[in-house]
């Protein structure tokens, strides 16, 4: 992935959100009776929709009708834009033409969707999100094995390729972006080793797609899934996209209406011809407001250019880990030692304080909404030594240095109090 340009925070004294997204003039209420603007440091969890993403789907909602079904006027238009939304989805993220977009609920639902087509052993590292971990241990009859990450990136990569080599697996899957560090994992270098050893990949870019270009043919990716609710639009809606042969030869995920070709009944017995291709994967009405807001969101980041998205989160992410290194008693987090390159992501531990307690004084002290607990990656946060969880403040383009001067100030005062 392109690495975004380092900014000194140095050379700009602040720097204003990057765009404009729904709630950001939101009130948050303090424990003394008033109320300050809400700082949100949880764009990691859920990013809030860009305008943008919430005029289009305003307009969607005026005229909008069943899609695949009627031969309607407005179930035509509705058809047409949702199937024109494969190809916004397929552009965003340089598919291949031939390569299936599937629109699911979110990652979750897409990796469920993976983990049922792959034929064979799937390959996971140990930093994975339970949403890249569990449905493939729940699998039935094929293996997940699980590589432990190294303290470098390379030694991870070395003993990715000695678990490929030392058995065939059929996929390994991995994600982008640590949803815990932020750290940017280098795709192009996992896709070589999987394709050296005959194994497909799979990238979850649930961190990765709001921050960074992907380009599935450059890093050689076979499948690739996000959500939408991360990448500025709302909840209920999320890809899948990839490689058709393991899609078409598996039975449908879900069963119904606009999977099939064909259903007939004969002396009891029902004989069904299912779909080939995404809508084989697709039973029942989809989400059709969500994938607009999808292929909104993906026209709205290339519109507002991934260059700028780079430098904006690099000079915020430069600020705020300047800022935290100066206050005593915090930690960051980090998988790796090499200094990865990271999305708008900070893991971090206050001495003396759960996590728990530290959200909840930022929150009402300070109107300021960070995550905290083990961000649904029990396995990473327990190998880093962080049983009972951290916190996380992440931001996105609706931030801006003063937020992070907020975050900075509060964590000051409660270092202080401690003191
Ligand atoms: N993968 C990563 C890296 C994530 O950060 C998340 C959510 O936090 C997921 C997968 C799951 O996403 P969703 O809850 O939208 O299915």
């Amino acid at each position: 992935f392109s690495q975004a340009k380092a900014v000194s925070p140095v050379q700009t004294p602040t720097i204003a959100p990057l765009a404009d997204v729904v709630g950001a003039a939101e009130c948050a209420p303090l424990s003394d009776g008033t109320t300050v603007r809400y700082a949100n440091f949880d764009y990691a969890a859920s990013a809030p929709a860009l305008t943008a993403v919430a005029d289009a789907v305003a307009d969607s909602l005026s005229t909008y009708a069943s899609v695949h079904r009627g031969a309607g006027h407005l179930s035509q238009v509705t058809t047409r834009r949702y199937e024109e939304c494969r190809e916004t989805v397929r552009r965003f993220v340089r598919g291949r033409a031939d390569d299936a977009v599937v629109f699911t609920r979110n990652t979750t639902d897409a990796i469920n969707l993976a983990a049922h087509v792959t034929p064979g052993d799937v390959v996971v590292l140990d930093i994975e999100h339970h949403a890249n971990l569990l449905p493939w241990v729940e699998r039935k009859d094929k293996w997940t094995r699980i590589v432990e990450v190294a303290s470098t990136i390379d030694e991870t990569l070395a003993a990715v390729e000695r678990e490929l080599a030392a058995k065939p697996a059929a996929l390994l899957a991995v994600t982008a972006a640590s949803n815990v560090t932020g750290e940017v994992l280098p795709i192009s270098r996992l896709a070589s080793i999987a394709h050296r050893h005959g194994a497909r990949i799979l990238v979850d870019a649930a961190q990765l797609v709001a921050h960074r270009p992907v380009s599935i043919v450059s890093h050689g990716i076979d499948y690739l899934v996000f959500s939408g609710h991360k990448l500025y639009a709302p909840f209920g809606a999320g890809v899948l996209i990839g490689r058709t042969d393991w899609l078409d030869a598996a039975q449908p995920y879900l069963a119904g209406g606009g999977a099939t070709a064909d259903v007939d009944v004969e002396a009891g017995c029902a004989s069904v011809s299912w779909h080939t291709g995404a809508a084989r994967h697709e039973a029942g009405s989809p989400n059709v407001l969500g994938v607009i807001a999808i292929a909104a969101a993906c026209d709205a980041i290339t519109d507002l250019g991934h260059e700028w998205i780079g430098a904006h989160e690099a000079y915020l992410c430069a600020q705020l880990d300047a800022g935290l290194a100066e206050i005593d008693g915090v930690t960051p987090l980090r998988v790796f030692d090499d200094g990865l390159e990271r999305v708008g992501i900070a893991g971090f531990t206050v001495d003396g304080h759960s996590p728990r307690e530290v959200a909840e004084y930022l929150s009402s002290e300070h109107g300021i909404g960070v995550r905290d607990g083990k961000f649904c990656a029990h396995p990473l946060l327990d190998r880093l030594g962080y049983p009972d969880g951290a916190v996380r403040a992440s931001f996105g383009l609706g931030s801006s240095s003063d937020d992070v001067d907020r975050l900075l100030h509060a964590l000051r005062c409660l270092s202080d109090r401690s003191a």
